[in-house]
């Protein structure tokens, strides 16, 4: 097999540290690595004064990992700015959040260059190579300009936006163009590739044969290929110390009350407030739950150096307030709103001791969270999923109680449907999710696009390099 580089943003090869809180990326990406022996390159997270290219190797966790510092300036625009407070927003429809400069946009194809530029000596010709997410999606033109013509791949962890949001960003074409150099681009839904090609095909003249985008005289396979969890490592949570203390721990402090439980990276695609509200709703209008039930709600901040998720923050905590200000009793707290991280063998007591696995994101690529509920329950006893349309999971997971994270009284019907729900249905619902998620892992998912990078037809309409690189 041929060696992997796969390249990202941030490398954290997954270990199940204490109060980690990894994207779905890490945990996914660690064990599709380990399999073949690749290198993950990315930025270390540190900044340094004078961006020099040196690469500091490691091996974490069993990776290969090889990271550069990047300039404080590189951070502000690139990754603060473009990448979070310009596409992150874009790609999650929130219009309203998206910032344009010019700034932003000039960093992000400095640091694109820097990747290529000090990613290249490590490239050798018969390897492949895996850009990931919405940071780095100019990497693969910018490889093909200095030459490579190793098997480029491409995959979006994110949401692809509708094509009239994608052209409120200034330089939209040649962003998306750049993305046509890569042999292979993936989505986790039939929604987000068809997005990308009412795009290609309305404003760049791209033509679809079959799978394949033609463009330039080049063809791109665009793959719908969902993201699924290491369940077998996920999974093998089930009975360690960790895992049976945190189950318990919330059991006994539940004295008998059904838990709901959400967990969820502070962040507004994740539908915080709407959910908050909606279970606000449910205590208002069905005073008998009352005191029966309450809301676990895990959330660890993210990104606070960007206003947007300062804000939600507030909100959050002015919501959670309120709700348990209105509703709690001398024993009994409504909300338990908790702003820190769990270890995942943690996060599998706590997800077994919940009767309801609250997803309601309004707008998510793929959400693993989804996924991790169903795993880990009990499946003679299993809790039920409500899941948002919107989460990317809802495709695979489409025996959870479907919801619109819009509606409040739509949720919280459909909080009071699971909490009632009889065992037998609560069985084929979770039997059947469970099947995709164990089917559908995340070797499965990376066995899959590599599978399509390494054995796609030959890209027969490459043309000479020069050629590639002067595209209308
Ligand atoms: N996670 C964690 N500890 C926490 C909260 C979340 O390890 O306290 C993990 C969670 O188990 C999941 C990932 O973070 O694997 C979140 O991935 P998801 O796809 O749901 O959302 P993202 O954060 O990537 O948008």
């Amino acid at each position: 097999m041929n060696r992997l580089i796969a390249i990202s943003n941030r490398v954290q090869a997954a270990h199940g540290g204490e109060n980690s809180n990894r994207g779905g990326l890490a945990v996914a990406l660690s064990a599709a690595l380990r399999e073949s022996n690749g290198i993950w390159f990315g930025w270390s997270g540190e900044q340094t004064d004078e961006f020099t290219g040196q690469i500091s190797f490691r091996r974490e966790a069993g990776v290969a990992t090889a990271t550069i510092d990047l300039e404080a300036q590189d951070v502000e625009e690139y990754y603060n700015g473009f990448a979070n407070r310009t596409l992150w927003p874009l790609f999650h429809y929130r219009l309203d959040l998206t910032e344009i400069a010019r700034d932003f946009a000039g960093g992000y194809a400095r640091v694109n260059d820097r990747f290529a530029e000090t990613v290249a000596p490590l490239i050798e010709p018969d390897d492949l190579i895996w850009v990931h997410d919405y940071h780095l999606m100019p990497l693969g033109q910018r490889l093909r300009e200095r030459g490579f013509e190793n098997r480029l791949g491409f995959f979006l962890h994110t949401p692809w936006p509708p094509s009239s949001l994608m052209v409120s960003l200034p330089g939209h074409r040649e962003l998306v163009q750049s993305l046509l150099s890569y042999d292979v681009i993936g989505f986790h839904t039939d929604e987000w590739r068809a997005s990308f090609i009412d795009y290609i095909t309305t404003h760049l003249g791209a033509d679809m044969r079959g799978e394949y985008a033609h463009f330039a005289g080049r063809m791109t396979r665009l793959l719908v290929c969902p993201i699924g969890l290491d369940s077998t490592e996920f999974m093998a949570a089930q009975g360690t110390p960790a895992a049976r203390a945190a189950e318990e721990r919330l059991i006994t402090s539940a004295v008998g009350r059904q838990v709901i439980v959400g967990v969820d990276r502070l962040d507004y695609s994740k539908g915080l407030q709407e959910r908050f509200l909606a279970y606000e709703q449910l205590l208002t209008t069905r005073p008998d739950l009352r005191e029966k039930l309450f809301l676990l709600q895990i959330a660890p901040p993210s990104r606070g150096d960007v206003a947007s998720y300062q804000q939600i923050r507030a909100d959050l905590n002015s919501l959670s307030g309120g709700i348990n200000g209105e509703f709690a009793s001398i024993d009994w707290v409504p909300v338990r709103y908790v702003n820190k991280g769990y270890a995942r063998e943690e996060l599998f007591g706590i997800y077994r001791a919940s009767r309801v696995g609250l997803v309601t994101p309004l707008r998510d690529g793929m959400n693993l969270v989804a996924k991790e509920y169903v795993a880990a329950q009990d499946p003679e006893d299993p809790g039920v999923l409500v899941l948002s349309r919107f989460a990317g999971a809802s495709v695979q997971l489409d025996a959870a109680l479907i919801i619109n994270p819009h509606s409040s009284e739509d949720m919280a019907d459909a909080i009071a449907r699971a909490l009632s729900m009889p065992l037998e249905e609560r069985k084929e619902r979770h039997a059947a999710m469970l099947k995709s998620v164990v089917e559908e892992d995340v070797r499965w998912w990376s066995a899959r696009f590599i599978a399509a990078l390494t054995e796609g037809e030959p890209n027969e309409d490459r043309p000479p390099l020069a050629l590639a690189s002067s595209q209308p």
